[in-house]
């Protein structure tokens, strides 16, 4: 068995049932996302829209893309035919224009709204206070084919621990709060995409239903 697709079982009987693991492949070869293919595995998530859109045409139809990175509404159009779910929504104008996209192709776009939690100022997202004024915005609600499907946030790059653990309950409060003003009558209001490589262990502790991991599959970049 390739060491790839050990890596993905390992993890894979970490994870409790309530938690699904988005193996992210991104900088790595197709050759290497076939051997997660291989062993199973079927949810992958990219970061760049042209390496999504290259890898998604060379490889089979039945795996389940998630753009996980930073996305530029000018390049929406190249993953609205076949996305699966979108982690990285951080602008009403990009909900607008993933909305737009996805009415050309007839389809209903999955979604999540990155919270900004990390201290750091370089990672993208909303703090609450925008994700309420967007939810209650006449433009929001003319959007009828994106589904918002819960939170999605990255823990600042640090080795504390604690530091990590209050950033991911602080993002489990923000969706409480969320999921009682907006989405009670809303079960598909369910998700929440914490934990990468080094701090998945944390986030499944902390309510994760989506774990985004890369270099503990793949290697290192
Ligand atoms: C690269 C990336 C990951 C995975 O990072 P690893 O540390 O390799 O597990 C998760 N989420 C996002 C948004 C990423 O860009």
């Amino acid at each position: 068995m390739s060491s790839v697709a050990q890596n993905i079982r390992k993890i894979k009987h970490e994870l409790p049932s309530s938690v699904r693991l988005v193996a992210i492949s991104k900088k790595k070869p197709v050759s290497v996302i076939d051997e997660a293919y291989q062993a199973g595995h079927r949810v992958f998530g990219e970061n760049q829209v042209q390496e999504l859109a290259d890898k998604k045409d060379q490889l089979p139809g039945d795996i389940e893309w998630h753009m996980v990175g930073h996305l530029q509404r000018n390049k929406v159009k190249y993953i609205a035919p076949f996305v699966s779910l979108i982690h990285s929504i951080d602008s009403l104008r990009l909900l607008q224009e993933v909305n737009k996209q996805a009415q050309k192709y007839n389809r209903t776009i999955d979604c999540l709204l990155q919270v900004h939690i990390a201290c750091e100022d370089t990672k993208f997202g909303f703090d609450e206070q925008k994700i309420r004024m967007m939810l209650e915005s006449e433009e929001f609600q003319q959007l009828q084919q994106v589904k918002i499907k819960g939170l999605m946030g990255m823990a600042t790059l640090t080795e504390n621990n604690e530091q990590i653990r209050s950033e991911f309950k602080h993002l489990q409060e923000i969706f409480k709060r969320l999921q009682s003003s907006y989405f009670a009558q809303d079960a598909a209001f369910c998700e929440k995409s914490i934990g990468m490589s080094s701090d998945y262990h944390l986030a499944i502790e902390e309510g994760s239903t989506l774990v985004r991991i890369g270099s503990h599959i793949f290697g290192s970049r």
